[in-house]
């Protein structure tokens, strides 16, 4: 197949999404190739969060759909119509897809092995004797193999962020969504991070990333989306995208950065 036949990884179409009257997302389109890194900016407020959030049906769409590797995410087509899926299967999908969250979300009660192992085990049902092991293995990958047997609030931010990493990588997910991965890191602790998801990067792990950080997203990024009032307003590879962006809206949101 020819790089423009491989179907994509993530599809979204005509997602519209709002909370009360606030209409958050107003029909959007996005296409994530397998292997490649999507990293999304825009202000606050865009809908970078909420989209990121339907994708992994965290959020359930208004109108449009969502497709991970092909599958309709939280529906099922049947006899020409769409079914919404009970919340096991939800659950189900939401394994193949990786998320971590600006705040960690790790559990701290459970050691650092334990926070990696957790889900494989209660989620997927796989065998202790398999999942540790390869816990182990996912805390040396991300530099933290010393810490296994750590409580999280013993850890730093920075450090707590890479287990998250890590668990998020022990469902071996098709896909892994980052949401402002960096943003509650003290400065001196976002580049061990970001480094961290840059190595992933070169393994062609498919990802999409809402950061502000825009070093990250230059160097590593293959396509950046800018988004905007809950609309994608343009997108292109950062060479482009970051240095002659097409609009006027970019271009003064890029300035904030210079
Ligand atoms: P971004 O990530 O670009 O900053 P968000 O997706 O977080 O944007 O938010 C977009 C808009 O949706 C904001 O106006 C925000 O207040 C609103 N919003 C997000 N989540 C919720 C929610 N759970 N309930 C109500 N409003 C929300």
């Amino acid at each position: 197949m020819t790089a423009s036949t491989v179907p994509p990884m993530v599809r979204v179409r005509g997602v519209h999404k709002s909370y009360h009257d606030n209409t958050v997302l107003k029909g959007v389109d996005l296409d994530v190739a397998p292997g490649s890194v999507t990293v999304l900016i825009g202000p606050s407020g865009a809908g970078k969060s909420t989209l990121l959030r339907v994708i992994n049906h965290l959020e359930k769409v208004d109108r449009g759909y969502v497709m991970v590797d092909g599958e309709l995410i939280g529906h099922r087509r049947a006899g020409g119509r769409l079914h919404e899926l009970r919340e096991s299967e939800i659950l189900k999908q939401r394994t193949n897809i990786g998320f971590v969250f600006q705040d960690f979300n790790l559990f701290a009660n459970l050691t650092v092995l334990q926070n990696v192992a957790e889900a494989p085990i209660s989620a997927q049902r796989r065998r202790p004797a398999e999942v540790y092991p390869m816990a182990r293995e996912l805390l040396d990958r991300v530099g933290l193999a010393d810490k296994a047997d750590e409580y999280p609030r013993r850890l730093s931010g920075g450090q707590q962020q890479r287990v998250a990493i890590a668990r998020a990588l022990a469902l071996r997910p098709k896909l892994l969504l980052f949401d402002e991965p960096t943003s509650a890191l003290d400065p001196e602790l976002v580049g061990e991070v970001l480094a961290v998801m840059r190595s992933l990067a070169d393994q062609g792990t498919t990802m999409v990333v809402v950061t502000h950080e825009m070093a990250f997203a230059r160097e590593v990024a293959d396509t950046v989306v800018f988004m905007a009032d809950g609309a994608v307003v343009e997108q292109g590879p950062p060479d482009r995208l970051l240095v002659r962006p097409d609009h006027e809206r970019t271009r003064s949101f890029l300035a904030k950065f210079l």
